[in-house]
């Protein structure tokens, strides 16, 4: 079993950017699980994952050899409200492997800590682990899950509860709040240092350019207008989206409150202290484009030696994040309705009929892909209230597939890579989570598996595809990290 290679370029940054901390060893670790598709991905022998050196690396004890552990320092707006100095509260960075931050989630205090113990519980781990996994076969950009543990100690939330470590990967966790430390802070040399940093490591193209401060912005705008579409694309609603949680290198971070919706509702949110909607399955693009616009105000005084046309420019690249959102949302959902090309009125008649009707938002576009099947109609039509609003929606959209010039089995084609049979439904992940506080990791396993192949059928995993009957539906989802 070859050693893993840690490389530590974050801790070779300045001082500032950092604290250099060790983890809490976990008094009597147990491995729940670990992922040993993304270790071969790293160039970690997948073997090391359930050795006692890989359960020791997961669990905090003594530092993995080559690596330099750290707590990040960010700032953030979290709610819209200002956070001078944030930074990693209960994660430590042990180094990258291959380029990718490793990070320790749960594994105790840090100086950024505040009033926090820096412990997880077990929920949110697996919750992650689960999330974050799914995400990425769906072919979202996403932070992963190397692996999760138990630690053999409690933890107080409402309750006291097992506690629990996420290895989580990432291309890095710079955040659009590590700007804002610095900027907020008027170190100008810091926010330089940063975004060479960020560029070398996440947008190398950008050194090409003119101005390589711009390119990058750019760069990261396109990435969170794709990623932004890619969300509501399956119905995934963040639920956190503060300036902290919004990361560079474009990926989805911080499982948190995070949910699929069941029944569509634009407006629909499930975390429990997002009283005013703020990051509603709807305003998501709203919300990345304002954490951006803090970026690019972070990014100005670095942008050129002319403040005016730096802020003009700053807002026109801002102004691309519309046109790009659109353009990947319209595109998703054009496949999602088997259609070559976007189609601006029956995209709004099926959101408003969707919403009225109040159907569940994967099974509405899963459906279509088994129209033509015995009683697939009727399946369909059962989604809704009234099944002459089915039959009504479904001759419209018939009609614009035939006006489309698609024919019908490319049409299925689209549908069929589109639409998802399996997410990680909330009351699935819910009854992973209550099974795993109770040390039963069956349930968490086992949807795991199934949402591997989200795409295929798998006969066996009917349970899975359901929406949740009226007593098993989440209302709300907690941070209780
Ligand atoms: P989040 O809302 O999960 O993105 O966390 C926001 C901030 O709170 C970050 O700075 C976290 O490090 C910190 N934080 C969250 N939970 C804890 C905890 N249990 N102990 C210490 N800090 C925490
Ligand atoms: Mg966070």
């Amino acid at each position: 079993m070859n050693a893993i290679t840690f490389n530590n370029s974050y801790a070779a940054l300045p001082d500032q950017f950092y604290t250099k901390q060790q983890a809490d060893p976990a008094p009597d670790p147990k491995l729940i699980i670990a992922n040993s598709g993304l270790a071969t991905e790293l160039g970690i022998d997948p073997e090391f994952l359930n050795s006692e050196a890989g359960l020791a690396m997961f669990s905090g004890h003594n530092p993995p050899q080559g690596a330099d552990p750290l707590a990040m320092v960010y700032a953030g707006h979290q709610f819209g409200g200002w956070s001078a100095r944030l930074g990693d509260g209960r994660a430590l960075l042990l180094g990258e492997v291959s380029g990718y931050d490793i990070q320790l989630k749960g594994s105790g205090r840090t100086p950024y800590s505040r009033g926090g113990d820096g412990k997880s519980a077990v929920g949110p781990v697996i919750r992650e682990y689960i999330v974050s996994e799914a995400m990425h076969v769906l072919g979202i950009p996403t932070t992963r899950a190397l692996a999760a543990v138990t630690t053999g100690e409690n933890v107080i939330r409402e309750t006291r509860l097992p506690g629990a470590i996420l290895t989580r990967v990432a291309s890095s966790h710079i955040r659009v709040g590590t700007f804002q430390y610095f900027y907020a802070n008027n170190d100008k040399k810091a926010l330089q240092t940063l975004t060479d940093y960020g560029i070398q490591r996440h947008y190398p193209d950008a050194l090409k350019a003119e101005n390589p401060v711009q390119a990058f912005y750019t760069a990261i705008i396109k990435r969170h207008a794709k990623l932004t579409a890619l969300w509501m694309k399956f119905g995934f609603i963040h639920g956190v989206m503060n300036t902290d949680n919004c990361q560079i290198a474009g990926e989805t971070i911080d499982y948190g409150p995070c949910a699929f919706m069941d029944d569509f509702n634009p407006l629909k949110v499930f975390s429990s202290i997002d009283q005013k909607g703020r990051y509603a399955w709807g305003r998501q693009p709203q919300m990345a484009h304002w954490n951006l616009m803090r970026l690019g105000e972070a990014l100005s005084p670095i942008w050129g030696a002319d403040e005016d046309a730096s802020v003009k420019e700053i807002q026109s690249v801002l102004d691309s994040f519309g046109t790009s959102f659109n353009n990947h949302f319209q595109t998703a959902f054009s496949q999602k309705l088997g259609l070559p090309a976007p189609n601006a009125a029956i995209l709004e008649t099926t959101f408003k009929t969707m919403t009225e009707e109040e159907t569940d938002f994967t099974l509405f576009f899963s459906h279509l892909r088994r129209l033509d099947q015995d009683g697939g109609r009727a399946k369909f039509s059962a989604l809704f209230k009234q099944t002459s609003v089915a039959e009504a929606w479904l001759e419209l959209w018939q009609t614009a597939r035939d006006d489309s010039g698609i024919t019908a089995k490319d049409s299925q084609a689209l549908i069929r890579t589109a639409n998802p049979i399996y997410i990680p439904r909330n009351h699935r992940v819910e009854e992973a989570i209550l099974a795993g506080q109770k040390g039963n990791y069956e349930p968490m396993h086992r949807l795991i598996e199934v949402l591997k192949n989200p795409f295929e059928q798998q006969s066996g995993a009917e349970e899975y595809e359901q929406a949740p009957q009226a007593e098993e539906v989440v209302q709300q989802t907690f941070c209780g990290t």
